[in-house]
């Protein structure tokens, strides 16, 4: 556990390695006790702030920032070390915490995992809401997109703005929960904002505010270019490229792979495309493997 800010960590950092979102805690040093942002699906990591001399039954309140399961599938087992903690997630976004699922889950990483629901305790409605907890102050950005209900966070400590934004690099095309021209127009609100600090949902911590800025047009740029290979011309090889070489720079070396392959099949002759899936098979992720055997080891129906 990592402190970031004066009395905010970073609980679950980001690990290529697992599927999982970052987990991020806030001390409000007050009756209000610990806020926890997002809760994840893996609770080990969570039940580590014991040693750290925090206590999980101060967690008193968590902030979803969106309605996918790896990002509140553990909040049942919050409730076990405090039944009265209240829970937070926009509207649009509640219905899949509320309920137990009617179909498997479509997600291959998630499909065997028992939910147990919770209710949210306040539905975040309007965007700008404020959530106040002792001292501070939690202003909810409405960020649709990704999903319609995506909500970020906005502490201000003074010096410092702090946006616990959830999943920024989307997906946000305009199939399953996403929505592109939403995505856009909420992207460019955040980078409006000009936040020095962004704590993602599956990235490491960007800083400053320059590079948060970047952050965000640089995903905003791939799910642009995403959405035009995959809705608009499949056959476009200099988009499907350049969503190969973000990839790449983004380190997500088995789409990297994936975009080149599908690009060769499209011109077979791509000698770019050969080189950089060359390169990306070196990086060898464990990603899906690992996953596989966390499920497999934790989740057992
Ligand atoms: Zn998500």
């Amino acid at each position: 556990m990592k402190e970031i800010a004066n009395d905010v960590y970073v609980v679950k950092p980001y690990d290529p390695n697992i599927v999982d979102c970052c987990v991020y805690l806030v001390d409000t040093k007050s009756d209000d006790g610990l806020i926890l942002i997002d809760a994840g699906i893996n609770f080990e990591p969570i039940q580590e702030i014991e040693k750290e001399g925090f206590k999980l039954k101060d967690i008193k309140h968590c902030l979803i920032t969106h309605g996918h399961l790896d990002h509140f599938g553990v909040c049942h087992r919050l409730k076990e070390f405090n039944k009265n903690i209240k829970f937070y997630a926009h509207e649009l976004d509640t219905k899949r915490i509320e309920q137990k699922p009617t179909e498997p889950y479509p997600n291959q990483f998630f499909a065997n995992y028992k939910y147990e629901p919770v209710k949210i305790t306040r539905k975040i409605k309007k965007d700008n809401e404020i959530l106040k907890f002792g001292q501070l102050e939690f202003r909810c950005i409405h960020i649709p997109g990704h999903t319609a209900g995506s909500v970020a966070y906005l502490l201000d400590i003074g010096e410092k703005k702090i946006l616990f934004a959830g999943d920024i690099p989307g997906v946000a095309i305009n199939i399953g929960d996403g929505d592109l021209d939403q995505y856009i127009r909420s992207m460019e609100k955040l980078i409006a904002l000009h936040i020095d600090i962004m704590c993602e949902g599956h990235e490491d911590i960007t800083q400053p505010a320059e590079k948060v800025s970047r952050f965000i047009k640089g995903y905003l740029k791939f799910n642009k270019d995403l959405n035009s290979v995959v809705l608009e011309n499949p056959y476009n090889t200099k988009v499907i490229l350049s969503l190969a070489l973000q990839s790449y720079e983004l380190g997500w070396y088995s789409s990297v792979v994936d975009f080149c392959n599908y690009l060769l099949e499209v011109d077979p002759k791509n000698s770019d495309a050969k080189e950089l899936r060359e390169k990306a098979k070196k990086q060898n992720p464990p990603k899906i493997e690992y996953v596989k055997r966390l499920i497999e080891e934790n989740y057992k129906g």
